[in-house]
């Protein structure tokens, strides 16, 4: 019986970074997927990134992922969105080229050492006494391991809508996953139903894009990947942009009775934030018109993407819907848009590890959570593949908080709040966003990737390094002043500077909002610094206070966050505590004071009494001791 460290069920997002990172770290790792083909298939959007999501990748290859990676070397479109706002705001997107980038996480997964990937169908997971022992897929084969990660994204009890057709499936052409479904329902999972849906895919050759605006890739495209210091050579390609009207508006009403959705054919709930075409007719009725990306899915297809019209309408109404639109007046739908209704667990069943409360060394990522998006499936597979090989190697356990990353922002919303809708990533999810930034993930995460043995000593260092240079330059910048003389009034004269009413540091200078690192060091630079180093200290001069007061606020929090609430913790025994408090606190479990002052209906009151409680604790600790 073939016996390894770690499985991986599922070859998406989630579990491509699970599988390299389990095996990365030295753990026999094997990947078992339903079509070797499909491996990290977008099945939706042909993008990566964003703002929010962008953060996420920034993270990811930070502590040692592979999604950037894998996107500098395949995206066709670069563009920093935000780019005239904040440094907090700002965010990488990248088009990609849909099939270079399957193909290209395919190479890397097969050229990983330690790593096996196997075409078949989990139909079981075997569990004995709550403890996971492997798995049994449905050729009969058993694989053993003590850590099994499951990441089947919209698998479970997939069911497609279009019009008032149905189909079991998993996505378009593929079959769903119905008996591992019945396995968490076996196990004693409380398990969910989510739906959420694509657009038509179109022809370009049957698209007026003369009718349409244009939008450029950036002139210098940044890479997502702090190893990387360009992205790829490929062509970049422009995308177009149209609008919905008052006629395609009409065409969805009268046809709503033939929407699944509307129709009460679909129980799922759908994502808020990325809304189906006829969602945003009804919900923004006095809206007259919704914006339409048009992306190309790659260099090699004529396959366009309508970003803004994801529905389940029946096949003719979208094509007659298509057909309002400017530049689509002849469009040629090649695949219509469906929705797919499917099984998740609702993830407050899991620790911040993404190990399930219920069966140890069962982990869940990626869409099976909940959420929506390949950056939050892939950041969930990392944390989750190095938290299992982790495990299988006795190692303590990565936990990442809302002051570390993004990541840990959205792991702690999952297992704390729950989702009852597909949950994305928004910078608006995070409270100190400040920190938080997507140029500065290396520094914040990339010491974590090193020891967990997936950042090499050398992209350490590098790292290491650069942040040095940063630190000095900040340091001689609030240390050099410059007096009021001609001399200095002359230089400064050249950043529209005409007077200074004393003695100023240079820091002082670029604190002033029209001026640039740039421009300060052609005149006072000592140092040359590369691109990134520059922005650093741009950012970290300018938002000073900021971000001294978001660290304050961090200080605070943490001190909440290391009161860690022992696992066999009997809340009841705490006298004041309601009924209710204490039934929401021994459902999710909270893992430190912080999360369970996170816990929606917990007080502030309840939180008190904990925090004194185990103070108590850790006073008699103490003298016992
Ligand atoms: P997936 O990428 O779905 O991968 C699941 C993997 O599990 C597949 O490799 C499959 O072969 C494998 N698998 C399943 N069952 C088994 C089994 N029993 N045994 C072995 N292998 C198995 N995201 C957005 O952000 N916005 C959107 O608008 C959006 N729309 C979407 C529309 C559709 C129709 C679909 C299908 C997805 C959409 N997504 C959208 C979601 C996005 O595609 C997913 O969030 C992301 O791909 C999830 O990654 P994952 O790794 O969790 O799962």
């Amino acid at each position: 019986m073939p016996q390894y460290d770690v499985i991986v069920i599922g070859a998406g997002h989630a579990g491509c970074e699970a599988a390299l990172a389990a095996s990365r770290m030295g753990s026999a790792t094997l990947l078992l997927t339903l079509d070797w083909e499909k491996i990290a298939l977008m099945p939706c959007n042909p993008a990566i990134g964003g703002v929010g999501k962008g953060h996420m990748v920034r993270e990811i290859d930070a502590l040692g992922g592979q999604m950037a990676q894998v996107i500098d070397r395949t995206g066709i479109q670069f563009r920093m969105l935000n780019a005239s706002k904040g440094p907090a705001v700002q965010g990488n997107r990248a088009q990609a080229d849909k099939d270079r980038y399957r193909l290209e996480m395919r190479r890397v997964l097969e050229a990983q050492p330690g790593l096996d990937i196997a075409m078949e169908e989990v139909e079981d997971l075997l569990v004995h006494d709550n403890v996971i022992q492997g798995v049994q897929t449905k050729p009969g084969n058993e694989y053993h391991a003590p850590c099994v990660i499951v990441t089947t994204g919209t698998f479970l009890r997939g069911r497609t809508h279009v019009g008032m057709t149905t189909r079991e499936a998993g996505r378009v052409g593929e079959p769903p996953s119905t008996k591992l479904a019945e396995t968490f329902r076996r196990l004693g999972f409380e398990v969910g139903r989510l739906k959420t849906g694509t657009p038509p895919r179109l022809l370009a050759s049957t698209i007026d894009f003369s009718r349409c605006e244009q939008q450029d890739p950036d002139d210098n495209p940044r890479p997502f990947s702090f190893r990387n210091t360009r992205i790829n050579d490929l062509p970049q390609v422009p995308c177009h942009i149209t609008y919905t009207n008052d006629r395609t508006h009409s065409v969805i009403q009268k046809n709503l009775h033939l929407s699944p959705l509307y129709s009460g054919k679909i129980e799922g709930v759908g994502p808020r934030y990325c809304p189906s075409i006829e969602d945003k007719i009804v919900k923004f009725s006095d809206k007259t018109e919704h914006h339409i990306f048009l992306e190309p899915e790659g260099l090699d297809t004529d396959w366009v993407y309508p970003n803004g019209i994801s529905t389940s309408l029946d096949e003719q109404v979208q094509r007659d819907l298509v057909h309002t639109i400017p530049g689509l007046e002849n469009a040629e739908i090649v695949q219509p848009g469906y929705a797919v209704e499917y099984d998740y667990i609702p993830p407050t069943q899991l620790h911040a590890t993404l190990e399930t409360r219920r069966v140890s060394g069962l982990f869940h990522a990626g869409q099976l959570n909940g959420t929506s998006g390949y950056e939050e499936a892939a950041g969930q597979g990392l944390i989750a593949g190095i938290n299992a090989a982790l495990k299988a190697q006795d190692r303590p356990r990565l936990v990442l908080t809302r002051m570390d990353a993004y990541l840990g922002v959205m792991i702690d919303d999952l297992v704390t709040k729950g989702t009852e809708e597909p949950y994305r990533m928004f910078t608006s999810r995070a409270e100190y966003r400040l920190i938080l930034r997507q140029d500065n993930a290396d520094q914040r995460l990339m010491h974590l990737g090193h020891e967990m043995g997936l950042i090499d000593k050398e992209a350490f260092e590098h790292s290491v390094e650069q942040s040095k240079r940063v630190e000095q330059e900040v340091a001689r910048l609030k240390q050099t002043t410059v007096v009021p003389n001609a001399e200095h009034l002359q230089k400064l004269s050249s950043l529209g500077i005409e007077e200074l009413k004393g003695p100023t540091s240079l820091a002082g200078i670029l604190r002033r909002p029209d001026v640039r690192y740039e421009s300060l060091a052609e005149k006072y630079g000592e140092v040359e610094l590369n691109f990134l180093e520059r922005e650093q200290v741009e950012i970290q001069i300018k938002y000073e206070s900021f971000i001294d007061r978001q660290n304050q606020l961090v200080e605070k929090q943490k001190k909440l966050e290391n009161y860690v609430i022992p696992a066999d913790f009997d809340f009841k025994q705490l006298s004041g505590l309601s009924r209710e408090v204490v039934q929401k606190l021994d459902n999710i479990r909270p893992a430190t004071l912080g999360q369970a002052s996170r816990i929606s209906g917990i007080t502030p009151t309840a939180v008190q009494l904990i925090m004194l409680h185990l103070e108590r604790v850790l006073r008699r600790r103490g003298s016992a001791a």
